[in-house]
């Protein structure tokens, strides 16, 4: 496929629990977006909600910096929203592309706020929000 092809035709599945947590900067969201892009949601896949993008291949997708993506992981990882797999090269010793899994559920409890006081209780969210 190619890169126009890609631009006009990909897309990415995002939860809402991510992207409507107050947990978040607008940058970490649109990191969160960029890694969705990549993510494999196909449940039969050998690695359903894996994504291997480069570093500077999310930066340039989210239009980020270095330090913000760095950060932005870090809060996304702290929310449980990405775990990050990094692996090594056994013939090299090298450090290859990292492996993030991008869950589609949220974690029971919040591990930021501990109390899920950051969700929406009841009908929380405003009509047309996910369910029909
Ligand atoms: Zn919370």
């Amino acid at each position: 496929m190619s890169g126009e092809e890609v631009y006009r035709t990909a897309f990415g599945v995002v939860p809402v629990w991510v992207t409507a947590s107050p947990h978040l900067t607008h940058a970490d969201r649109s990191v969160y977006v960029a890694l969705c892009q990549f993510a494999d949601r196909n449940t039969d896949s050998p690695w359903p909600n894996l994504a291997y993008p480069f570093h500077r291949t999310i930066e340039a997708r989210a239009h980020v910096s270095e330090n913000t993506r760095k950060a932005s992981l870090r809060r996304l990882r702290a929310m449980g929203a990405v775990k990050v797999v990094s692996q090594q090269n056994p013939m090299t010793g090298g450090w290859k592309a990292n492996h993030y899994f991008v869950p589609l559920d949220p974690p029971d409890v919040c591990p930021i706020c501990k109390d899920n006081s950051c969700r929406p209780s009841g009908t929380g969210f405003p009509t047309g929000w996910g369910s029909t």
